[in-house]
């Protein structure tokens, strides 16, 4: 996995053009079976993709955190929500509560999160390759395929199965 870490956002860079052409296709007429598509690449790649040798998420970008998320957390670490985002969180450009720093906080030497199961919203969905009219996410998608090797798959599987 490391390998590939190294190498992806170089082979993201070559791809970039193509992705970008591809999605503006796929915007401006985005397939009925699209949905479905979606749904099946991302549990096939993710049968094969072991996020835990990975985590390259939790260690470059981080997620957003809601208001929800923060007040789901505090309450797990017993904390007030204020005391929350002043220990571990900063308003960023634009407006919203993200990690004062990256690696995260919560993420173990094991690639393990230490908050699984209250973990925010944003780091359940990542990388949103199975949410419905994935079309609308292009730009976010465009980003994320220099970060995340699955999401790099599952768009070369797309551009073959959606010419
Ligand atoms: S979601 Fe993507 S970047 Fe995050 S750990 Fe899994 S494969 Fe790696
Ligand atoms: S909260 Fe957990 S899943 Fe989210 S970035 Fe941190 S370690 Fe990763």
């Amino acid at each position: 996995m490391d390998e590939i870490l190294r190498q992806l956002p170089k082979k993201a860079a070559e791809k970039h053009k193509e992705n970008k052409k591809f999605f503006t296709k796929l915007k401006r007429k985005p397939p009925k079976n699209l949905d479905y598509v979606m749904q099946e690449l991302h549990e096939t790649e993710f049968e094969r993709t072991d996020c835990l040798t990975c985590a390259n998420c939790c260690k470059t970008t981080g997620p957003l955190f809601t208001n929800i998320d923060i007040e789901r957390i505090s309450k797990f670490f017993r904390m007030k929500p204020q005391k929350f985002i002043a220990q571990f969180l900063r308003v960023d450009e634009d407006n919203d509560y993200v990690l004062q720093e990256v690696p995260c906080t919560f993420l173990g030497d094991d690639n393990r999160c230490s908050i699984y199961d209250v973990r925010p919203k944003a780091c359940r969905e990542f990388p949103h390759t199975d949410r419905k009219k994935f079309q609308q996410i292009s730009n976010l998608t465009l980003k994320n395929v220099a970060i995340c090797p699955a999401a790099f798959n599952i768009v070369e599987e797309m551009k073959k199965r959606l010419p």
